[in-house]
């Protein structure tokens, strides 16, 4: 799922947590903007592992 790359602009998609354990996969293309763009953006939100959710958690300390 990580490594999906966006039907529109061919990005690799992200994960962004929107609450415990459920992350919605979406493009970082800002002029993209998917799946806003799209009609059912449901099925963009997937379920996340503990185990991921802190894998998750550790790269975005290491980005800052
Ligand atoms: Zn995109």
């Amino acid at each position: 799922m990580m490594a999906d790359m966006c039907p529109d602009c061919g990005d690799f998609l992200t994960k962004c947590l929107i609450q415990q354990n459920y992350a919605m996969v979406l493009c970082p293309n800002l002029r993209c903007g998917y799946p806003f763009n799209q009609n059912e953006t449901s099925e963009n939100v997937v379920y996340v592992e503990e185990s991921e959710v802190l894998e998750v958690a550790k790269q975005r300390l290491s980005k800052s």
